[in-house]
């Protein structure tokens, strides 16, 4: 069996390969690089996408979260409620603007924010609810709405992982007052670099952004607000438009992909439970195991390559060690942490590479007695 990649584009890429090279020849001869027509173009393509009035191009998903923070208004002194398993990316959006992410331990079910805890977090100071569809699974947005409209605070969604996911119907990344997302190349939908985009239903929300994303600016050498530099670019844009036409048929693909592994995984396996109600646009495959460092090792010498989403959560890095958490702030994130192990999944992984996978998975359990 040739070595399995945890993921890889190629086969994505092959697939739309004729557009692409024309889009990036075309790109070569245009005058047009930045806040041009192509990213237009994308914007009322992914605004209709995600059923929002307004979609904001911008640098990536880091600053898409960062600045619609901003927007709201949100600064120093503010309180942002934040899943504590996530990505470090959604965390440091907020104490990038001097705002303090309040963190709320995983559900251990579905992996995301469990709602039931939000509620004892929020005091005055609390300005938003950030809400994280963690690797593609839908958050419980209803009971989420519930809490967020009683006390007025709006929702920002980090849609990130999660392009094309529906809850009760509904569009993920359409539900929050403002919702980031970042188009990474390994993302459901990613460009070939760095990019982004925020989309909201509010003019004035819409209008701040486009300036911020802009020195501030909408209108040539004039700055009402302060702002920073984060356009999504006209190539970017261009190869976004031609992957979006092809997301829904890959999300299709991504959760067949899950369903061979969901029949041929030992019985007993744990995963991640998709959120009722709901759709996931399957960015992620998880199970949870012990010795999870062990499989890790054992599977690549049998040439499949996993990864760990993610090693160590955000409160216990470095980084964020001025937020006052310890170990064991939040066991149910620590436990997912120790025990974690993402499989390989890509457009093109077939169906025998997945049999051999869970057969090495099974003969590693088996022979540690974990099954
Ligand atoms: C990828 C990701 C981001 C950050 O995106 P970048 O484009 O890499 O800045 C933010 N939040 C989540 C949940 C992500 O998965």
């Amino acid at each position: 069996m040739d070595k399995i990649p945890f993921v890889t584009l190629e086969y994505q890429h092959k697939e739309i390969s004729v557009a692409l090279q024309r889009s990036l020849l075309e790109m070569s001869s245009s005058n047009n690089f930045i806040l041009g027509p192509k990213l237009q173009k994308f914007e009322n393509e992914f605004s209709k996408f995600s059923n929002t009035a307004f979609c904001i191009g911008v640098g990536n998903g880091f600053d898409a979260l960062k600045i619609s923070l901003l927007s709201l208004g949100i600064k120093a002194g503010d309180e942002v409620i934040a899943p504590s398993h996530t990505f470090i990316a959604s965390i440091l959006a907020i104490t990038d603007i001097g705002a303090t992410p309040i963190l709320i331990d995983a559900d251990t079910k579905t992996y995301n924010i469990d709602y039931k805890k939000i509620d004892d977090a929020i005091t005055k100071k609390t300005k938003a609810i950030l809400l994280v569809h963690l690797y593609g699974n839908p958050c419980e947005i209803d009971k989420i709405q519930d809490i967020a409209s009683q006390y007025n605070i709006p929702i920002i969604e980090d849609n990130a992982q999660a392009h094309g996911a529906l809850y009760k119907g509904k569009i993920t990344g359409s539900f929050g007052k403002v919702n980031a997302t970042s188009f990474y190349p390994t993302k459901n939908l990613g460009a070939l670099g760095d990019a982004g985009a925020i989309t909201t239903n509010d003019p004035f929300i819409n209008e701040q952004i486009l300036k911020i994303r802009n020195y501030g600016s909408n209108q040539k050498y004039i700055s009402d607000v302060s702002g920073c530099n984060s356009r999504l670019d006209e190539i970017q844009a261009s190869i976004l438009s031609i992957k979006l036409k092809k997301l829904e048929k890959w999300n299709k693909e991504k959760a067949k992909l899950i369903d061979v592994y969901k029949k041929l995984l030992p019985s007993n396996t744990q995963y991640q439970q998709i959120t009722k109600n709901s759709i996931p646009a399957y960015h992620i495959f998880t199970i949870k195991v012990n010795r999870r460092n062990e499989l890790q090792s054992f599977l690549n010498e049998k040439g499949i390559k996993t990864q760990i989403h993610y090693p160590i959560p955000p409160h216990l890095q470095k980084c964020c060690q001025n937020l006052g958490y310890k170990k064991n702030s939040f066991p149910i994130t620590e436990e997912l942490s120790n025990t974690l192990i993402s499989l390989p999944l890509y457009i093109g992984l077939k169906e025998e590479q997945i049999q051999y996978i869970c057969t090495q998975i099974e003969y590693f359990l088996n022979k540690n007695g974990l099954s």
